[in-house]
């Protein structure tokens, strides 16, 4: 048993449907631009763009129903619902065919997002870190198992703020589908089990304020509940 300086931090853990046992979160990797849609609102041509990979630190997520403090540096805060797949097995350069084997499970995700900061940060070609990276920048659902939930490639993704519709698509929009993201990830990373795939928002992306509440869900999965403070 090695001694540390100071007692590690905790690893940060996600609830699992139907089992007592938790999901331990390694790696949170995003995609960003994945859905046509939200390209165009971003102002960019889809079929120019490639989607984006990016991260968050594991210890950003939220479990569903827990607020979250309206953050620093932003006047412009934005949500983005998102199909989020938990990895379960180490990937390394595994190929479409093969890529879903790896999948643990699915859940329900809010990419929190700093817009002003994201918009300024990109115009002048540096990274998006802060902007998506944050404390509490991660909302995720209970993650659903494969054996209970089968494979999400399609179904309805949406977000409502205060009861409205604010977003509202298809996974089977996505640009990039789960196994093309679980591929090609495998190819720049060694994924991890305990890793997290947010997988892109569709369009209705929007600003929210202290008191909002926002719903967001996927047909299968739960309803993630989030308000801000
Ligand atoms: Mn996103």
């Amino acid at each position: 048993m090695t001694n540390t300086v100071f007692p590690a931090q905790p690893t940060p853990l996600v609830d699992i449907v139907g089992s007592d046992e938790k999901f331990p979160v390694n790696r949170i990797y995003c995609v960003g631009l994945n859905y046509a849609d939200h390209v165009v609102e971003f102002g960019e041509d889809p079929d120019k763009v490639d989607p984006v990979f990016f991260m968050k630190p594991g210890d950003a997520v939220v479990a569903n129903g827990v607020d979250v403090p309206y953050p620093q540096h932003t006047e412009n805060f934005h949500y983005e619902i998102e199909l989020v797949i938990a990895i379960g097995k180490e990937a390394y350069n595994v190929s479409v065919e093969d890529a879903e084997d790896y999948v643990f499970g699915y859940a329900v995700g809010n990419d929190l997002t700093r817009r002003d900061m994201q918009l300024a940060l990109k115009d002048k070609g540096m990274p998006w870190d802060p902007s998506k990276g944050f404390d509490m920048s991660a909302p995720i659902t209970e993650i659903h198992p494969v054996e209970e939930v089968g494979h999400i490639n399609e179904g309805r993704i949406w977000l409502s703020v205060n009861g409205d519709v604010k977003q509202d698509g298809n996974i089977n929009q996505m640009i990039a589908k789960n196994a093309q993201i679980i591929s090609k990830l495998s190819e720049l990373y060694v994924l991890k089990p305990g890793d997290l795939i947010y997988t892109g928002t569709p369009s209705g992306i929007g600003p929210v304020v202290p008191g909002d509440v926002m719903d967001g869900g996927i047909d299968g999965l739960d309803t993630l509940t989030t308000k801000i403070v």
